[in-house]
């Protein structure tokens, strides 16, 4: 019998979309879920047999495997910089082993023959099962908000690079990041249209543009999808929200309260004041949320100095950083801007709870939002009967103590 054959029984307080169950139980078969519910139901629908061998697990929490849309990295391995797929699966293997089990590889701005070799790299390790594709952050972003990306690599849209880079990824290419304002990027024949054509989700970020500079980007997109599109780190490298200058914040905030945009959130209490993100879960609701790390080579490894793409990143005390001299305008002096985040998705959703989300409401942002901009609803994201049996089980401070991904257990050791 193959290890993805087996059942597998998990029990504790089982987190469901939108209700916590405190005697809750999950059952798996051929690596996929069978029942997720309470005991009593479980015992109903004749788990008794299987339910026998588990006791009750209080202290314990019972999630989806967590989903993470925006990750350059961990375990000291750099997604933008690997050369080949081996490279890069250590930092796959570090967020899964603290519960990340769904991710994109995120790459960073560089020279357009580097994004397509990356991208070719990557694709193998999304047609191997380790990550569900790609995300591309650049290169067509806002030079004043371009926070860790190289100035000298940002450039105009290209459909043509769009091309080259979809067709490198194999249809692995998930998402691509995008300023709105940055010529060829909106409008009839630009970088948008060309990335709804190939299947890509386009993502508003890294940009300084108007109100009405987003708001044009995000009717356009939407109306081509007939579904939401997304923020980048909403807040983090863009212009800021000021009332006589409202900028990118206000159009992305009110286009989530209606529905047509689902905002990433790197809520981490560096990227954020988990007051922030409290109030963004209050605003547009958990279901326009998505949860992301941002993470870096250093997520789970030493503070040091790593590499972010063709950009050197210095780790201090789990803030990663761009040294001072490539300082960006409007930056404080002495501090050069955040080169990406350092922490597992866990750890998010824990700072995301301790800051006033409601629980239920930070583990859907994490899974099930997610996953539906994937299109993986009902796939990933859920303890549903027929998902993937993709499990993170943590104690009562969301610490990890197991994690399933296709009902087999990966190592947590070291976690
Ligand atoms: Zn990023």
């Amino acid at each position: 019998m193959s290890a993805m054959s087996e059942v597998v029984v998990v029990r504790g307080r089982l987190v469901l979309a939108s209700s916590v169950v405190d005697d809750g139980v999950v059952v798996t078969s051929g690596g996929r879920v069978e029942f997720a519910g309470s005991v009593v139901d479980a015992l109903e629908a004749g788990h008794g047999p299987a339910l026998e061998q588990v006791p009750p697990a209080p202290g314990t929490y019972v999630l989806p495997g967590l989903v993470d849309l925006h990750n350059h990295g961990g375990g000291g391995a750099s997604f933008p910089d690997v050369t080949t797929a081996a490279e890069a699966l250590p930092g796959v293997l570090e967020h899964r082993r603290h519960g990340t089990t769904t991710l994109l590889a995120s790459l960073v701005t560089a020279q357009p023959e580097v994004l397509v070799q990356r991208a070719a790299v990557l694709a193998e390790l999304a047609e191997a099962g380790e990550i569900e594709g790609l995300h591309a952050e650049g290169p067509f972003l806002s030079y004043r908000r371009r926070g860790a990306h190289n100035p000298a690599d940002l450039q105009e849209g290209s459909v043509e690079l769009v091309a080259d880079m979809a067709r490198a990824a194999r249809g692995y290419l998930r998402t691509m990041t995008v300023a709105p304002e940055v010529p060829g990027v909106t409008g009839p024949g630009g970088v948008a249209e060309a990335l709804v054509e190939a299947g890509v989700l386009p993502s508003l970020g890294h940009t300084d543009g108007t109100t009405e500079q987003a708001e044009a980007l995000i009717e356009q997109v939407t109306a081509a999808l007939g579904a939401p599109m997304t923020a980048t780190h909403l807040f983090n490298g863009m212009r800021p929200l000021h009332h006589r200058q409202p900028g990118p914040i206000a159009a992305c905030l009110a286009a989530a309260a209606r529905g047509d945009m689902i905002v990433e959130l790197i809520g981490d209490g560096v990227h954020l004041d988990p007051a922030t993100v409290r109030s963004v879960f209050d605003m547009v609701g958990a279901d326009q949320v998505v949860l992301v790390t941002d993470a870096m080579a250093a997520a789970g490894v030493a503070d040091g100095r790593y590499e972010l793409g063709p950009m050197s990143v210095v780790v201090h005390e789990g803030v990663a950083r761009i040294p001072t001299p490539q300082a960006a305008p409007g930056t404080p002096e002495e501090e050069g801007p955040i080169a990406g985040g350092t922490a597992h998705l866990v750890d998010v959703v824990r700072c995301a709870v301790r800051g006033g989300v409601p629980l239920v409401d930070a583990v859907r942002s994490a899974t099930a939002v997610p996953a539906r901009v994937l299109g993986l609803a009902g796939e990933v994201g859920a303890l549903v009967p027929g998902a993937r049996a993709d499990i993170l089980v943590t104690d009562d401070d969301l610490r990890p103590l197991r994690v399933l991904r296709h009902g087999v257990n990966v190592d947590v050791a070291g976690a």
